[in-house]
């Protein structure tokens, strides 16, 4: 079975940060010559296997390995194409480009599993080959390779596989993912019995509740916000736009970003999530069933919005991705009536909505997201779960990674969620809600 082991990798110096941008550059530029070369032939209808004069042109820069291993994943994704091709019922396209002109290149780099080596210890290090013309131009001996350090855990042991390094303009990191395969009698931890629910919204983007206990929430309304801000922006350039020109390059490259800021936050909150999940020992993700869209809580035009923003697939294979590293099963289950029923008692009908509380006849008073995925783990376990044993970590967002709200303390119970979901505004930016906020906010317990 194969397991991935992601981490981060940082150059220790500003030549090392240059060499690995070279070689992440490099193979890009390389992608993209290969797959031009191949589109043309493709359209002459000519053979398009022929590589070696790219495999020559990059060799000095990449060395071997990474050359070889650039052009081999072209090929695999021209395969791909024309397996594609055979099928009556497909009409795929060909392999595009890394990046474009607009984005500048997308860094990325594959390196064999024979040419790099991670040793992991106090101090984690990776050391990659590179080509003999980067190891001339800065200095690096015959023998001698691109050290960098790690910062990480592995997850998972094995047989190391192909290494995939990453550079996320947004965050300005080095990403590596690893794949392993991991023998199948040490695949997942004895000890993870646990599930977990997540709900998922806007104002709160993930809640969730593990059948341990515990409760996790983070943030998106400034994100939510940004997001709004920027479809706006691009309303009001393409409204003075002639009618004859659908588009611009500026409103092309506000899109991107939009995209780029969502797709960045949520990503972090998917690997922050699921890897406090595994710390609690969660075996199994349920994730509600969004694919029939939210409920109607929303007016049309908000509504859009959310959906424009959370792309619910995009977040599922994200979501499944980062659970497979960690062995953890995603499973998908509807949602239906989780919003508005007791979490205490199971009823529906003696619960009343406030803004973002729900409160019940029964005495309940907790925070209506948090008691949402309360009530979706109870119906796919269908088990009732005892109430929180410890107050709910708060998330949120500072562009760069999620950060805990407030320091969570142990011991605490519902009460600590009622104050929670009651006192402490989420931030700042809360406290001025424009009208269109407020009717964003009201009647769908935000
Ligand atoms: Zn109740």
């Amino acid at each position: 079975m194969i397991r991935t082991n992601t981490f981060e990798v940082v150059p220790r110096t500003d030549r090392d940060a240059e060499i690995l941008r070279r070689m992440l550059d490099a193979s890009a530029s390389l992608w993209n010559e290969v797959n031009y070369a191949r589109r043309q032939r493709f359209f002459d209808d000519e053979n398009i296997w022929e590589t070696e004069k790219f495999y020559d042109r990059y060799v000095g820069v990449l060395g071997g390995a990474s050359a070889q291993t650039v052009i081999r994943r072209n090929s695999e994704a021209w395969k791909s194409f024309f397996a594609l091709c055979e099928n009556p019922d497909e009409s795929p396209s060909p392999p595009g480009y890394w990046g474009n002109e607009d984005d500048g290149r997308e860094l990325r780099t594959y390196v064999r599993n024979d040419a790099y080596d991670i040793q992991w210890g106090d101090r984690s290090r990776l050391e990659i080959r590179i080509g003999q013309d980067l190891k001339d131009e800065y200095g690096l001996g015959y023998y001698e390779r691109l050290s960098l350090e790690v910062r990480g855990e592995p997850h998972w042991e094995g047989d190391p596989g192909r290494l995939v390094i990453e550079y996320d303009e947004l965050s300005e990191t080095f990403r590596a993912s690893q794949p392993v395969t991991v023998p199948d009698d040490r695949q997942d931890s004895p000890l993870a019995h646990q599930t977990a629910a997540l709900d998922l919204g806007v104002n709160t983007l993930v809640a969730c509740t593990t059948s341990g206990g515990q409760q996790y929430r983070y943030n998106g309304k400034p994100l939510f916000e940004r997001f709004r801000e920027t479809t706006e922006h691009i309303a009001d350039l393409r409204a003075k736009l002639p009618d004859d020109q659908p588009t611009s390059r500026r409103i092309r490259r506000l899109y991107r970003k939009r995209t780029r800021r969502r797709d960045h936050a949520v990503k972090a909150l998917v690997r922050d999530l699921v890897s406090r999940l595994h710390q609690q020992g969660v075996a199994t993700v349920i994730v509600g069933d969004l694919s029939g869209g939210f409920e109607a809580k929303w007016t049309a035009e908000v509504n859009e919005m959310v959906h424009n923003f959370w792309t619910y697939r995009k977040f599922t294979n994200q979501l499944q991705a980062v659970c497979e590293e960690y062995g953890m099963e995603v499973v998908v289950h509807s949602e239906a009536g989780t919003s508005q029923s007791c979490p205490d008692c199971g009823r529906i009908e003696t619960t009343t909505r406030h803004q973002r509380t729900l409160t019940c006849a029964c005495g309940f008073d907790g925070h209506a997201d948090l008691a949402a995925s309360r009530n979706l783990l109870t119906q796919a376990t269908e088990n009732s779960i005892a109430g929180p044993t410890a107050r709910p970590m708060r998330f949120k967002w500072d562009n760069h990674e999620w950060r805990p709200h407030e320091p969570a303390s142990a011991g605490s119970t519902d009460s600590a969620q009622r104050r929670s979901a009651r006192d402490a505004p989420e931030n700042p930016n809360e406290q001025r809600m424009n009208p269109q906020d407020a009717a964003t906010a009201s009647g769908d317990g935000w």
